[in-house]
């Protein structure tokens, strides 16, 4: 009996993979980290081949810990950590270099060097909805390209490909080594920078300008359709592989957000606040992205409007990995909750720069307000609260840009167990917060996609129907406060600017 779908959420710190029900409800997890490379300041890299070797391992071990075989899944969906680049060999898929991370700086020359050609930064905004910005994958190829030997001829010989994580799971799944789909779907080519986001194709001039053969790059799918079946060997052989979407469209899809007007926040890495806007290409003029949301099958691609925030789960992280003030990540509750408030500290964490809304790459991390009476329970509290500040300047923009006021705030991610950081939240926003049961939105959406490709679910109304609300959290601090304490915050992020020249 095919029973169940499943997905591969292929993340920035593991991959992992879950199986649904037809409630949408987990029956089975597995998960493995990578290592995170960091060759120098400000590069981020992942090895390719670990996480390959690890998705078909957390496939395995999904299956087993349920007494499940492939033969009880009716479809497999892939979602994946976006913009990160991998370049590899048509022949015999070994990447040409590691994975960049998206979170990977490198690119800043590469990018005031594109801002200065032709129509300037503005015209990668108006074809593509994004920001110039070092986040986004085209630069990250022009940057290998460059300097990896060798590989500038290559490419032009048609011996090298180009994928996101997604491309490069669909390609060992689908062919082996040498030769699988090289395929990938709007919602990823919408975070290339090289696809023009009105009409879904790539855009050969911008694909000129970086000096990116065609030839490298991946034919463009909708998020939800049959792309293939599992090959012998690779992950789940013989289960169609039907949904493949970027990690926070996948969320905005596994949230429900199928109505325009509709968002929800991710608290991961990074936070990533995603506004449905339906079949209209809203352009922002405060600091957001425009990109693909999702395109079920041959209906319309539906957008959405962005707010991607590089630093929030990666800063409690960081807190305890280079601080070691606390032993795991959940420690920082009890921390912060041995102090009222902060103490008048607040930290920016400006460490990849600022994305939304500032874009600035000149910027670097601070911690300000400090007195002889700051402890670090403060400075728990000052970690916590910059995810919710941050989220609130994202706020700020999607209203403006939008015209209309968010109502209440869908919340999914690591950092959502955190009741100290959502009440907090609820608090600075002045809305209600709302966290579903199956906070596992991210996997669940490529799920969703892979499983309507299939009939396993028949239509919208069915995933509806599964979203169930879990906890809310209601504003109780006093406006004075609340604008008060949000006028210290935005004095904080200035403080951060021009580091570097
Ligand atoms: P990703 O999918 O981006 O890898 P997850 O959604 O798994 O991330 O969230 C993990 C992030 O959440 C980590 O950065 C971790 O520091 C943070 N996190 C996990 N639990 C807590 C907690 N209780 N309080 C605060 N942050 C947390």
């Amino acid at each position: 009996m095919t029973d169940y779908v499943a997905a591969i959420d292929q993340g920035t710190t593991s991959t992992r993979c879950m199986i649904f029900n037809h409630a949408g409800e987990v029956v089975s997890v597995h998960q493995i980290e990578h290592e995170q490379i960091f060759p120098r300041a400000g590069w981020v890299e992942h090895n390719a081949e670990e996480i390959w070797r690890n998705t078909r391992q957390v496939a395995a071990g999904a299956l087993a810990s349920a007494d499940l075989t492939a033969a009880n899944i009716a479809a497999l969906g892939i979602t994946n950590q976006r913009e990160t680049t991998l370049v590899w060999e048509r022949a015999t898929g070994r990447p040409v270099y590691n994975a960049i991370v998206w979170q990977d700086t490198r690119t800043d020359r590469i990018c005031e060097q594109l801002g200065t050609l032709g129509g300037g930064a503005e015209r990668y905004r108006s074809r593509t909805g994004l920001p110039l910005a070092t986040y986004f994958s085209g630069p990250k190829v022009r940057w290998i390209l460059e300097n990896v030997e060798g590989t500038r001829e290559r490419a032009e010989r048609g011996e090298l490909l180009f994928g996101n994580m997604d491309t490069w799971l669909l390609w060992n799944m689908t062919g082996g080594p040498n030769g699988g789909l090289h395929i990938t779907d709007v919602t990823n080519a919408s975070r290339t920078m090289l696809m023009d986001l009105e009409h879904l194709r790539w855009d050969e001039d911008i694909a000129a300008e970086m000096g990116i053969p065609m030839s490298m790059l991946p034919e463009i799918r909708p998020s939800s359709q049959i792309y293939a079946q599992g090959r012998e060997g690779g992950t789940m052989p013989g289960v169609p592989i039907a949904g493949d979407l970027g990690d926070q469209q996948a969320a905005t899809f596994g949230q429900v957000c199928l109505d325009v007007g509709t968002a929800k926040n991710t608290y991961g890495t990074g936070n990533f606040l995603l506004l449905n806007t339906g079949t209209e290409r809203v352009m922002s003029e405060n600091g957001l992205i425009t990109t693909a949301c999702y395109k079920i099958g041959d209906n319309d691609v539906v957008y959405a409007l962005e707010g991607s925030i590089a630093v929030t789960g990666s800063l409690v992280q960081w807190f305890r990995d280079n601080l070691g003030l606390i032993g795991s990540a959940e420690e920082i509750e009890g921390l912060a909750r041995s102090v009222d408030d902060n103490g008048g500290a607040y930290f920016v964490p400006a460490f990849s720069g600022l994305f939304a809304p500032y874009w600035r790459s000149d910027a670097r991390g601070a911690v300000v307000g400090l007195t002889r009476y700051v402890n670090k329970g403060h400075l728990a509290r000052a970690v916590l609260e910059a995810t919710a500040y941050q989220t609130r300047e994202v706020v700020d923009a999607m209203n403006a840009d939008s015209g209309v006021a968010l109502s209440e705030l869908k919340v999914d991610g690591g950092m959502v167990r955190n009741e100290l950081l959502m009440q907090f939240q609820s608090d600075i926003l002045d809305v209600p917060v709302v966290r579903p049961q199956v906070a596992e939105t991210t996997a669940l959406g490529a799920a969703y996609a892979a499983g309507l490709a299939v009939g396993y679910w028949s239509g919208e109304a069915d995933l509806r129907a599964n979203w169930q609300e879990d906890k809310r959290w209601t504003p109780r601090m006093e406006e004075s406060v609340r604008e008060r304490d949000y006028a210290q915050w935005k004095k904080a992020v200035t403080r951060t600017f021009d580091w570097v020249a």
